[in-house]
This record gives structure tokens, sequence and C-alpha cells, in this order.
């Protein structure tokens, strides 16, 4: 946003209150682009910034009254031919409250995302690129034994949301 003063002389520096974003800055006056206004930082509806690579639009409506907080720029889904689907994309945390994470979902079981570090995302992807070659009902083995090794861990707090 360019402001030009008519009262200011030519070579004194001037103080000027962007009417764009607020800032003051110092300049000339006629000066061609004394300031550039900071893009203003997206954030969600709870005022929270957006990290620099979080492509959500956290206006849009996902059902009635639900908008997305967390921060995501965007997921792959692998889609089965019944039109189930896996998906993993980055997130983090709405109140940023947390680095970025690696966000897995699909459209079987308990209903959530499995939120990730780096590291225990990296892990993953090295199992499931095993499971490329392994035959389906070895698959549905590897999901019982996972399930059934949940199970058995009865400690409420292994069970609790973080
Ligand atoms: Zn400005
Ligand atoms: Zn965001």
């Amino acid at each position: 946003m360019t402001i030009t003063a008519d009262t200011a002389k030519p070579d004194e520096w001037t103080e000027y209150t962007c009417t764009g974003c607020g800032a003051t800055y110092s300049a000339l006056p006629h000066a061609r682009s004394p300031h550039q206004c900071a893009p203003a930082t997206p954030t969600n509806r709870n005022g929270h910034p957006c990290p620099p690579w979080c492509t959500i639009d956290h206006e849009e409506e996902r059902g009635p009254g639900l908008v997305f907080s967390h921060h995501s720029d965007g997921a792959t889904f692998i889609r089965t031919p019944a039109w189930d689907y896996v998906a993993a994309g980055r997130v983090q945390i709405g109140d940023n409250s947390g680095g970025p994470q690696v966000s897995v979902t699909s459209s079987s079981g308990v209903a959530g995302a499995l939120w990730l570090k780096a590291h225990d995302a990296e892990k993953l992807a090295g199992a499931v690129e095993v499971l490329a070659a392994a035959a389906p009902d070895q698959i549905r083995e590897l999901a019982a034994a996972i399930r059934k090794a949940a199970a058995q861990i009865t400690d409420p707090e292994a069970w609790a949301f973080e």
C-alpha cells in the first residue's frame, strides 16, 4: 500500500501509519513503494495461526457446525474397489501445542485418526510397505494380532486420548 503525503517536504523522512495493516514506518514522501504490508497469517477459528504449509479451509463446514481446527496440507487417499480408504498426510494440533505429525486414517475400525510422530510414521510406512507383498489373509491376521495385543492392555490410561 503506497501512501503519499502532500504536506511533507520531498527530502524529509516522515512517519506514516499504514491504513491497511496499521504498521508505522518511515519513508520519504513520494517514495514509490515505501512499505509492503505483511501478509496476514491465516488462523483457525480459535485464532491459532496456521503453519505456512496449512491448506485447510478453517471456515468450511464439514458437517452441521463442524469445522476443522487442526492444521493440514491434505492427505493421500488409497481407495479399495469397495471404496474403503486409508489416508495419510501431515497435520498439526489446532493450538500448535505440538509439532507437525503424520495422520493416518481409515474407513475401518475405531473412528478417529492415528497421529504419529515422524519417526513412528516412518516405521509404519516400512510395515505397510512389507504388506504389499503379503497375502490378504496374512494382512487380516496381522490386524487381528494388533487388536488382540491392544485388547490385552487393560490400563485405562493406555486407552485415554492424549
Ligand atoms: Zn501495511
Ligand atoms: Zn490451519
